[in-house]
């Protein structure tokens, strides 16, 4: 079973992972007390200590417990006061992990049952699903974003500049980006020509949002569609339920709306996708960015009415406008 495969692949890089870490930490730990014996000594009388009130508590010695704990206090109090002199964290002898959420095992406890962590989804959707798509991601981010490439002469028809213009969207999209868990947060649509930055500032969107760890699907519409129909006819591997994951990702873009071939099968579809995503069921605020050649006329004619009002009462509409920016 081809994710059982790839999650027992990235299940054994976590356990890799996490043994790099804790060695490190351990060696970090080793080469600080070669350096201060005193401090290993001290953690030796720590252990010692501790199992002598151990064996206290069982004999229900109150009074030695007492005294040992205080011990330990002091103990504990003396190798800080070392530390903080040699200029030592006591977080250095911790192992740094790549996720501090789950320590690098892949999943949490919520309430009494155990659920993937976000880092562990986001690997296997990058496996199956974003592949090379958001690979940009290190490129293509707010870092590297450049207005300057927009033109500042003003459109007659529009009474803006293209830069002016895009000015704007970048400013809907840092807004989408803070209140992302806000329900009253509109979805996204980026509307307009090839060549203008759509896919750009998906991505940069994207980075940002993984950066808050949350998890990001990125799906051009043919591919969603025909991923969604083979999913239904049993034509691909029914371990990895890609309906559901499209439904609960929380930030899901659809890039190309309008390159797809229709039927009426496949706007079901991608109505069901698109009007689920705006139930936030379970609770769970989830968003939705469609980036498409077409206009709102458009989509009302190609798709249809059920499909064209929820995008219009519930995602900001971002309109680029401009002369191809690839060539600059
Ligand atoms: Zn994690």
């Amino acid at each position: 079973m081809k994710q059982n495969k790839t999650l027992r692949n990235i299940l054994d890089e976590y356990s890799e992972k996490r043994f790099l870490s804790e060695q490190k930490a351990e060696e970090k730990k080793k080469e600080i007390y070669s350096k201060n014996i005193n401090l290993e000594n001290i953690e030796k009388q720590i252990n010692l200590k501790s199992i002598h009130k151990i064996n206290m508590l069982l004999q229900n010695n109150n009074e030695q417990v007492e005294k040992i704990d205080l011990e330990i206090n002091n103990l504990k109090n003396e190798k800080e006061k070392i530390m903080k002199n040699l200029n030592i964290s006591s977080k250095s002898f911790l192992p740094h992990y790549e996720c501090n959420i789950c320590n690098d095992t892949g999943y949490i406890r919520k309430g009494n049952k155990t659920i993937m962590c976000n880092c562990l989804k986001q690997k296997i959707f990058n496996i199956e699903y974003n592949k090379s798509n958001i690979g940009n991601i290190e490129k293509e981010n707010f870092s590297t974003f450049n207005e300057l490439l927009y033109s500042d002469e003003i459109d007659e028809n529009l009474n803006i500049s293209p830069r002016e213009n895009i000015k704007i969207i970048k400013k809907i999209s840092e807004n989408f980006i803070k209140n992302f868990d806000d329900p009253n947060e509109k979805n996204l649509l980026f509307t307009g020509n090839i060549g203008l930055g759509k896919t750009f500032l998906c991505n940069c969107i994207a980075y940002e949002i993984l950066k808050k760890g949350k998890t990001v699907l990125y799906q051009t519409a043919p591919v969603m569609i025909d991923s969604i129909l083979n999913y239904r006819f049993g034509k691909q591997d029914s371990s990895i339920n890609i309906v559901d994951n499209l439904i609960n990702v929380d930030l899901l873009i659809i890039d190309d709306l309008g390159t797809e071939s229709l039927n009426s099968m496949k706007l079901t579809e991608l109505f069901t996708i698109i009007n689920s995503r705006l139930l936030n069921q379970n609770n769970k605020i989830t968003k939705t960015i469609i980036s498409t050649n077409l206009n709102l006329n458009n989509i009302f004619s190609i798709y249809n009415e059920r499909i064209g009002s929820r995008i219009i009462g519930y995602y900001n509409i971002c309109k680029f406008i401009g002369d191809d920016i690839r060539l600059k």
